[in-house]
């Protein structure tokens, strides 16, 4: 199975809190990150598929573009738990893989290429990731 994967940056704010609980006890679950904090997040964005006629699943610019588009341009710099995408569930690495798998997956279907997995990273050595696998015949 062909696979490209391009790895993105940016930088946000998040908290971990239950809305229904009040702050000792979101304390309680969520430790300090019951508290204000940031990341240096990474996106690592993997498609799947066949190369084109061209060589390629997907021109790495064109991807760029579209993710900076769907993701960089509303995530970058922001306090996530003041997006709608986060308005009611905490944006825990979890939820943002699976919510940015959701954002960019109508965008990166191609006759040759579909979007085979999102990983977020928190820091250099924790992660999460949302994939989905998709027989592609050559
Ligand atoms: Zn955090």
């Amino acid at each position: 199975m062909l696979s490209i994967t391009r790895e993105f940056r940016f930088e946000a704010a998040h908290h971990l809190v239950l809305s229904h609980l009040d702050q000792e006890n979101n304390e309680a679950i969520f430790g300090c990150c019951a508290k204000n904090h940031g990341h240096g997040y990474r996106l690592r964005v993997t498609l799947g598929g066949t190369a084109n006629a061209c060589g390629w699943l997907l021109n790495f610019s064109t991807l760029d573009d579209i993710v900076r588009r769907q993701v960089l341009s509303i995530y970058d710099h922001s306090d996530l738990n003041t997006l709608d995408d986060f308005r009611d569930i905490p944006p825990t690495a979890e939820n943002i893989a699976r919510v940015v798998f959701f954002r960019l997956k109508p965008h990166l279907q191609g006759e040759n290429f579909y979007l085979r997995g999102v990983s977020i990273f928190e820091t250099p050595d924790a992660w999460a990731s949302w994939e989905e696998e998709r027989a592609f015949s050559e």
